[in-house]
């Protein structure tokens, strides 16, 4: 089979707030880059997220994520970026070859250096009935409401008392859906107080120490049973949909299909490209950064993305050492900055283990 080959300096695959990022810094040093993603938006998570981010103001805090968004579109394309969308990656060569399913067909790309910032999977949890019409992942019930307008249930309970799952319930009662409360298998809620306090508000009662033990329905969800940790007692939610926020996974399989090692960090989301400090994932020309690199938030999705546009524009000539140095020095000090607190000092000890020996 002859397919179509195009060559280029740099692919970036993803154009989620990492992959945005990388190109912006590569592009702007004069590397020509071109950014694949499957979406028909570009912006990754953060095009479905309506909530006002918090932080910092250099990533974006008190705009909305798809205002972030539209930002980092708006700079790519002054720095001259090549942003296609509809374009699936769907086989990264050990030859370093990408295969590409774009709107014209299939074709492959060979670039000198690729970053991969491909984001995350919603991981899930099985239970008697998991696979009833209605269970889904709350990303999922966020993309239904958020992009396409639709409910995913009238009355919806959410596994999960993380960010993700605090934000989707706050957003499913503004959207008009009955959320009849949040489960949550550990004995605490894990997501931000800003988060807790607006659900709280609204009345939804929060249940920690409390697993599913099985879904009921016939032909869609109707029921869901859970069990309290403590008690021993079971519970019935009457619910037609139950958003899952358990958790996510690096989506990372190009560079394990590149030949890249992986390696297991719990806090990080499990399997994950190794990479070093300047996010080179190990083999020459390939580059991993964000959420495929270890879930973490968007603000360091962006600042990991900054390092390997950086990294990359270096290794090509065309950023010079000295400068690459020192615009890496500054990117390490506002993700050291990030990753404070005791979620982020766990993640910033998992990523040191991969390179601080
Ligand atoms: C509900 C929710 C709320 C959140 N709220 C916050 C918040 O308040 N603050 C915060 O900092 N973070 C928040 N986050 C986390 C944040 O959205 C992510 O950490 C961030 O988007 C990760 O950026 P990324 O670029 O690594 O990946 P993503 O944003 O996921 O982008 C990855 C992109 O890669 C594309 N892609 C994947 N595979 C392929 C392929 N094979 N071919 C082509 N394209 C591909 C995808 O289409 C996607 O566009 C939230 C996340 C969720 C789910």
């Amino acid at each position: 089979m002859n397919l179509p080959l195009e060559h280029t300096a740099l692919a970036v695959v993803g154009a989620g707030p990492a992959g945005l990022c990388a190109a912006v810094e590569a592009a702007r040093s004069g590397v020509p880059v071109v950014v694949l993603d499957e979406n028909e938006r570009a912006g990754g998570q953060l095009f479905k997220q309506v909530h006002r981010f918090f932080g910092s103001r250099r990533h974006g805090a008190g705009k909305r994520g798809y205002e972030i968004a539209d930002d980092l579109i708006a700079e790519c394309l002054r720095a001259g970026v090549d942003i296609r969308l509809g374009s699936s990656v769907i086989a990264f060569f050990p030859e370093g070859e990408l295969m590409v399913d774009g709107p014209g067909g299939v074709y492959l790309v060979r670039p000198q250096a690729v970053v991969i910032a491909t984001g995350a999977s919603e991981k899930t949890i099985a239970f008697p009935g998991w696979t009833l019409p209605g269970i889904m992942g709350a990303g999922a019930a966020q993309t239904l409401v958020n992009v396409h307008g639709v409910l995913p249930g009238k009355r919806v309970l959410i596994a999960g008392a993380g960010n993700v799952g605090l934000i989707v319930s706050y957003q499913l009662l503004q959207a008009g859906a009955d959320v009849v409360g949040i489960v949550e298998a550990s004995h605490g809620v894990s997501g931000y107080e800003v988060h807790l306090d607006r659900v709280r508000r609204e009345g939804v009662p929060i249940y920690p120490g409390h697993r599913i033990i099985s879904a009921r329905g016939r032909d869609g969800l109707e029921a869901v049973v859970v069990k309290d940790l403590r008690g021993g007692r079971t519970v019935l939610f009457e619910a037609d949909s139950l958003c899952m926020a358990v958790g996510m996974s690096p989506m990372a399989e190009l560079a394990a299909m590149r030949g890249c090692r992986m390696v297991f960090r719990e806090e990080l989301g499990g399997f994950l490209p190794w990479h070093d400090e300047k996010m080179r994932a190990g083999l020459q020309g390939v580059y991993v950064a964000g959420d495929a690199a270890g879930v973490e938030e968007a603000s360091v999705a962006m600042e990991e993305g900054r390092m390997s546009g950086i990294s990359a524009a270096e290794e090509m000539g065309s950023m010079k050492k000295r400068q690459a140095a020192a615009r890496r020095a500054a990117v390490s000090r506002r993700l050291a900055d990030l990753r404070r607190g005791p979620y982020g000092e766990a993640r910033m000890a998992a990523k040191c283990s991969l390179y601080c020996a």
